[in-house]
């Protein structure tokens, strides 16, 4: 049965052989294992989609076999010395081997069905071809041979070649099946359509704008683990679009289609920020690979739609949407689980700050403005201006020049400021302690208020940010709450 099937393949295939691209030793020894296993085994997938278009290799090779994945496993783990600790998955019948480098995971071939509330199909053992027939699109279904009579042939079904060749992302079955079946193949789509810079097939396109709703049934985690990969893609912009077209990112990202549109009220016009967003986000790839700051890229102007106003005779504002942003960050965040740590503070302080330095291009600007500046962003500060340069968008090219070198001239002034006056990570002189010793008093709220006075004395520059002028600060604002120095010295 199972020679019928290669022999299928085998008269059918376009007969390329892929042996050169099975460099990799693991291969050989597979290719051993499966042998004495009697289980005929294939790499398939994205290991094989990567090789045709020569992308480098990440290190994941799913293989499938006509058997069981968790056998050959276990098999390749005995003979390999550098092998890892095998993971194996029970319920769906796979096992994951780190060796050194590389991680493989395996499969036996499987046919799925679908209910209609659940994106976890009933599996059953299956041939090749049906196992290559449940895979997401064409150019990810190709296999490559690991057989000893056939090493290194080809398998493909689909025409995944051809697809590859015109850059087509298809499903090899009737996509509103395969989309409703499982909608996370609708985000994965977008995913690999801006990750491998390929156009979805149009009746694709129709079945996901027709199915959006279905992404209803996709786990959150799942569904930003491929905003992720959108948002780091070298112009995420075309993922982005794509999902506002067909409708999904109106499940997803709510807060970023409420951006969309231009309204004109007497003759005054904003632009619109959706678009705007997303050239910032594209902008700011070629300057930075940290995907948290492309999410505050993403995700700095959406305090807008809440708080847009026509103010008549002025025109459109959109006063404290920095602040109203920032706040969204944190439920957008809650929404699609992200974490709530460190990184979704840095996310909400960008938004917080995305118009600070702006406010600062004015000639006469104050140093207690610039250090006031540099001492809320910390150490977000050059991040920060990454983002306030990416969102320049504007299309003329003398404005576009004169807001970089506003942009540039901020920059000196804070250098300026920042070498005389170490503000960046500033720690305060005086800590709460030496307030306790001096005055000897117990924790209080007075301690709280006499830091707040030092730190406030230091940004604006009523002293300098050193322990002497800090010292005689924390006197004179004790004195003002009925304190007394206890230390005879001091007083
Ligand atoms: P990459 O790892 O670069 O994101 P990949 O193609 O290897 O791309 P994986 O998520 O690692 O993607 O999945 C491996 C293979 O499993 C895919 O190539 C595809 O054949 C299949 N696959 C993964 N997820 C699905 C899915 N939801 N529906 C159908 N097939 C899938
Ligand atoms: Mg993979």
């Amino acid at each position: 049965m199972l020679k019928v099937q290669f022999m299928f393949y085998a008269t059918d295939m376009k007969s390329l052989n892929m042996v050169a691209q099975l460099k990799h030793p693991v291969f050989h020894l597979l290719q051993e294992t499966a042998q004495e296993l009697g289980i005929p085994t294939y790499v398939v997938g994205g290991f094989v989609r990567d090789r045709l278009m020569q992308r480098p290799f990440k290190g994941d090779i799913d293989i499938v076999c006509l058997g069981s994945g968790i056998a050959l496993a276990k098999a390749l783990k005995k003979k390999h010395p550098k092998a890892g600790p095998i993971s194996i998955f029970k319920t769906y019948g796979t096992a994951k081997l780190p060796i050194e480098d590389i991680e493989l995971e395996f499969v036996g071939a499987r046919k799925e069905s679908y209910h209609p509330d659940s994106r976890n199909p009933e599996v059953a053992t299956g041939s090749l071809e049906d196992d290559q027939n449940r895979r997401d699109f064409t150019v990810n279904a190709m296999a490559i041979s690991l057989n000893k009579d056939d090493y290194g042939a080809l398998i493909d079904p689909f025409n995944g070649q051809q697809d590859l060749k015109k850059q087509l992302i298809r499903t090899p079955n009737n996509p509103d099946t395969t989309f409703a079946d499982d909608p996370l193949r609708m985000l994965r789509a977008i995913r690999f359509a801006t990750q491998l810079e390929f156009n979805i097939v149009p009746e694709a396109l129709a079945s996901i704008t027709a199915n959006a709703d279905r992404m209803t049934i996709v786990s959150r985690e799942r569904c930003t683990e491929e905003l992720h990969k959108i948002l780091a893609c070298p112009k995420p912009s075309t993922g982005f679009l794509l999902l506002e077209k067909t409708g999904i990112l109106q499940h997803l990202l709510p807060e970023l289609t409420a951006l969309k549109g231009i309204e004109e009220i007497e003759g005054h016009k904003h632009k619109d920020n959706f678009y705007h967003t997303l050239e910032v986000v594209d902008n700011i790839c070629p300057h930075t690979n940290n995907v948290w700051l492309r999410w505050a890229a993403l995700l700095h102007d959406i305090g807008k739609a809440p708080t847009k106003k026509f103010i008549p005779p002025t025109g459109w504002t959109f006063h404290g949407h920095e602040f109203v942003g920032a706040k969204m960050v944190y439920r957008l965040f809650k929404r699609l689980r992200m974490p709530l740590n460190e990184k979704m503070k840095y996310v909400q302080k960008l938004v917080l700050l995305s118009s600070r330095p702006i406010a600062l291009v004015d000639v006469q600007v104050t140093d207690a403005a610039v250090r006031r500046l540099i001492f809320d962003a910390g150490p977000v500060l050059d991040d920060l201006f990454t983002l306030c340069q990416a969102d320049i968008t504007t299309k003329n090219p003398k404005r576009f020049t004169r807001y970089h070198d506003n942009f540039k001239r901020v920059r000196d002034k804070i250098e300026v400021v920042e070498e005389r006056d170490r503000i960046r990570n500033f720690q305060p002189p005086i800590t709460g302690e030496m307030i306790m010793e001096y005055f000897n008093i117990p924790p209080s709220k007075a301690i709280g208020t006499i830091k707040e006075a030092i730190k406030e004395a230091i940004l604006e520059g009523e002293i300098p940010n050193a322990l002497e002028a800090a010292k005689a600060k924390m006197i004179a604002e004790g004195k003002k709450l009925g304190l007394k120095a206890q230390t005879p010295n001091d007083a």
